[in-house]
């Protein structure tokens, strides 16, 4: 999705945190009415926080779980990862009326919706992928009347299903529009298709005996890396059409399935030293740089250029910016759509010249 809005942090108030699980909280933030438009964001969506821990910046990015159609209501999940420094800093000291640099809303993770329309979603979740999965999912069912939401959620063990209730809750309110299939790691239930990780196999018998084919439907996975693999490749294999598969990590890729191969924006190869324009907040900086040296994000920022940024992994898309003029390469992208490409915006982490100027416009997010 294109916004013409500035990504921004500000300074919010956090007006609730509860313990969703033993290792996961749901923060509520107070938005002021001053920032309401800003706030605005599309189910799916995330924000980057900016927090201090143990003296050392960290920036790290939570998909929002509540839905536009609430727009008082802006709240993530936050799960621990095993020795995280955000996220246990988060899950062990975050209290009600503390204060959080919280970045405008943006991302990918989402799909337009239309309320004649009669479809079949799908989404598979692991963990605190559920997140931006709830937000989409709430959203379709009150959107769409007509459209029905199937969820295969993955987790551990009972005791770690986030939104448990929530999800209980929604499947009474909304009768059979909502099926959801737990599968558990450790669990024991008699039919085994619903014990053990997702692996691709099981990703095909989940779609075979709950969605039949893949025709007229959208997609949606969130959760670790390799059950991304796993199910976009049981998709593709029973005919799924790749624009129907919307997919949000929440980490770089480790694995070579996972891995995509360099995007070139423009043509040619270019190896020299580049001129590059920066445009930022309509104030420009000249930037020289070595196009097999740091991406233009880094330049930038050792320029002093406050550019946007959070994982700096090609998975989010916080440092999006449109190339206005020359040629460029970007090493990974996770985040952009094909579409965004075509027009010329590029994730400035992954970003190197591949012309003697380049004009990079970080205004056009
Ligand atoms: C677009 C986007 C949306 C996200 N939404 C959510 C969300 O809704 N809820 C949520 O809890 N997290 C979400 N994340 C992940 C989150 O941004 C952090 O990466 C996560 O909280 C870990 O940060 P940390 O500082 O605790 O760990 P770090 O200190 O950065 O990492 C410590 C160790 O944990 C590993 N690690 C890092 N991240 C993960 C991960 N996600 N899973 C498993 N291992 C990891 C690292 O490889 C490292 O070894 C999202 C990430 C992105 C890019």
């Amino acid at each position: 999705m294109t916004s013409p809005r500035m990504a921004r942090f500000h300074p919010l108030e956090v007006a609730t945190v509860h313990l969703e699980t033993p290792d996961a909280i749901v923060v509520g933030f107070r938005i002021p009415p001053a920032l309401q438009e800003e706030y605005a964001f599309t189910h799916g969506q995330y924000v980057t926080l900016k927090l201090t821990v143990n003296g050392e910046e960290l920036r790290r990015s939570y998909s929002i779980c509540s839905s536009p159609l609430d727009p008082h209501e802006l709240r993530i999940a936050v799960k621990q990862v095993k020795g995280g420094r955000a996220s246990t800093e988060l899950v062990s000291k975050l209290k009600q009326g503390m204060t959080l640099d919280v970045m405008t809303p943006m991302g990918n993770f989402t799909t337009a919706l239309d309320a004649g329309k009669a479809r079949h979603f799908v989404a598979f979740a692991a963990g605190s992928g559920i997140t931006p999965i709830l937000s989409i999912l709430k959203t379709v069912l009150r959107s769409e009347p007509k459209s029905r939401f199937t969820l295969f959620y993955g987790n551990t063990d009972s005791d770690r299903i986030i939104f448990r209730k929530k999800l209980d809750e929604l499947k009474a309110q909304h009768g059979d529009r909502l099926a959801v299939h737990h599968i558990l790691s450790q669990g024991k239930d008699e039919d085994a298709l619903f014990n053990g990780r997702i692996t691709k196999d099981k990703a095909k018998q989940l779609l075979s005996r709950f969605v039949a084919d893949t025709l007229d439907k959208e997609f949606f996975i969130c959760g670790p890396e390799q059950m991304m693999v796993n199910v976009s490749e049981a998709l593709e294999g029973m005919g799924a059409d790749k624009k129907t598969i919307h997919v949000e990590l929440f980490s770089s890729p480790v694995t070579n399935e996972a891995k995509k191969a360099p995007v070139e924006v423009g043509e040619g190869a270019f190896t020299g030293t580049a001129q590059v324009k920066v445009i930022m907040d309509g104030r420009e900086t000249l930037l020289t740089m070595d196009a097999s040296g740091d991406s233009v994000l880094d330049v930038a920022l050792d320029a002093g250029v406050d550019v946007p940024f959070a994982c700096k992994g090609a998975v989010c898309c916080t440092c999006k910016a449109r190339v206005v003029e020359g040629k460029v390469e970007m090493a990974m992208n996770y985040a952009l759509t094909d579409e965004e490409v075509a027009d010329g915006y590029v994730l400035t982490c992954q970003t190197h010249p591949r012309s003697a100027t380049l004009t990079i416009d970080y205004d056009q997010h």
